[in-house]
């Protein structure tokens, strides 16, 4: 008897390997196109009963990268749903930062941490210059293939922004990577923090280990003011407005050589920039590409000269002598989170009853159009709010905080429907 589902004809076309990892919201696949003998990566991203809805962090993905084309991007190759599940088909990475960054038998020169910076900082400049925020940048998502070209992959969080007056939840990116403005909750926010999580990413290549690890958003703010001084109102106006701001005990910054002792001053220069406080006065992406630091010697290492891992990832060991801020527990906060110090009301837009069903039917037709665009022509898109994807097992690193989890699903596909 013929084969009369369309879904399963692509899926023959792709022999499944071995499970290459798992991120937040699916299993990632080796396998080999059998039309064209390439090595791709595919995503298997869980669906439900269509009457559970959609999942909207894999339609965000589908619907943003189709837009994104670029050497420092992830390129989505092909998507199509097959048994249940939502099939999302890369292009095959060798490795990935976290990996090159944690493995002891590399040696990583000025020139290859320049190199690694500016392969991720255009990946970035190409986003916003298209309006669109990764808020999921940290090492293990910038992927690194063959001929040594970093890609920004994993696109699950990211979204549209330049509307002024738009809402966003703040419970993005893994809390390292996190800005002070987002951890004092702020709901309007640009580019800039992306810039503050590329400046985490510059200091781990420096480091080679996370630069601030915080244990909770108390905590990361602690290790951020201890590295750079507490911030004070004429440094950061707005900082006092913040939903969630809360006082802190003033301490100085130290000498920012103290942390990065064997940085050039260039280099010290333009991690300043980019770890300034007010999102305002923040360095953009575009602006860090044409710091002094990328044309000063020494060039940036051409990509395929880059040292790469030999072996697999081994666990990160801090043995360095500069000062190690995430042993200390900088300065203690004087007013209690969350409370008395809310100097403005929480408008949250996404709390409570601003769930609006009419917008989500909207939302689902323009949603299937989407999908069916990748998927073969008369086919609906399987449609599914499956949370369980959610609960993949946990990382070796905090992504978004678990316990924000349940409650980032939900503003997430409603910011999407926005
Ligand atoms: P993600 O869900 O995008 O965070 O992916 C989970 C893991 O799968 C990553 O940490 C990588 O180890 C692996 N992975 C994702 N995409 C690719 C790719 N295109 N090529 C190779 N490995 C990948």
């Amino acid at each position: 008897m013929a084969d009369l589902d369309p879904s399963k004809k692509v899926a023959d076309r792709y022999l499944k390997r071995e499970v290459l990892g798992e991120g937040t919201y699916g299993v990632v696949y080796k396998a080999i196109d059998t039309q064209t003998g390439q090595t791709v990566a595919i995503k298997k991203i869980r669906l439900g009963k269509q009457k559970e809805g959609v999942n909207f962090t894999a339609l965000r993905e589908i619907k943003l990268l189709k837009e994104l084309k670029d050497s420092n991007i992830i390129e989505l190759i092909d998507a199509f749903p097959h048994k249940g599940n939502l099939h999302l088909v890369f292009e095959f990475m060798e490795t990935d930062l976290e990996a090159v960054i944690r493995d002891r038998n590399i040696f990583l020169s000025p020139a290859d941490i320049k190199s690694y910076l500016q392969m991720t900082l255009k990946g970035l400049a190409y986003c916003h210059k298209k309006w669109v925020l990764h808020r999921d940048m940290k090492p293990n998502n910038l992927l690194i293939g063959s001929n040594g070209q970093l890609k920004l992959a994993d696109f699950g969080l990211a979204r549209i922004f330049g509307s002024p007056d738009r809402r966003f939840t703040h419970q993005v990116f893994a809390r390292w990577y996190r800005a002070p403005e987002l951890l004092f909750g702020t709901k309007q926010y640009g580019s800039a923090v992306d810039v503050w999580a590329a400046a985490c990413i510059f200091a781990e290549l420096l480091l080679r280990r996370p630069f601030l690890q915080g244990s909770s958003d108390i905590d990361q703010l602690g290790k951020i003011f201890a590295a750079f001084g507490t911030p004070t109102p004429s440094q950061w106006p707005d900082m006092l407005y913040l939903p969630d701001y809360v006082e802190f005990q003033y301490v100085p910054a130290p000498p920012l050589r103290s942390l990065f002792p064997m940085a050039s001053d260039d280099t010290l220069d333009l991690l300043s920039k980019m770890f300034a406080y007010d999102p305002k006065s923040r360095i953009t992406i575009q602006q860090a590409l044409e710091h002094r630091y990328f044309t000063s010697a020494p060039l940036p290492t051409d990509p395929s000269k880059l040292p790469r891992p030999t072996s697999k990832r081994e666990p990160t060991n801090s043995n360095s002598r500069v000062l190690d801020l995430n042993s200390n527990d900088g300065p203690t906060v004087l007013s209690p989170p969350r409370k008395s110090r809310r100097v403005m009301p929480d408008r949250e837009a996404f709390e409570g009853n601003a769930y609006r069903a009419d917008r989500l039917d909207d939302h689902v037709n323009e949603v299937r159009e989407l999908a069916a665009g990748n998927t073969s022509k008369n086919e609906a898109a399987p449609m599914s709010l499956d949370f369980s994807v959610f609960g993949g097992k946990p990382p070796n690193r905090p992504t978004i905080n678990s316990a924000d989890r349940s409650h980032l699903k939900r503003k997430l596909d409603l910011e999407f429907q926005q």
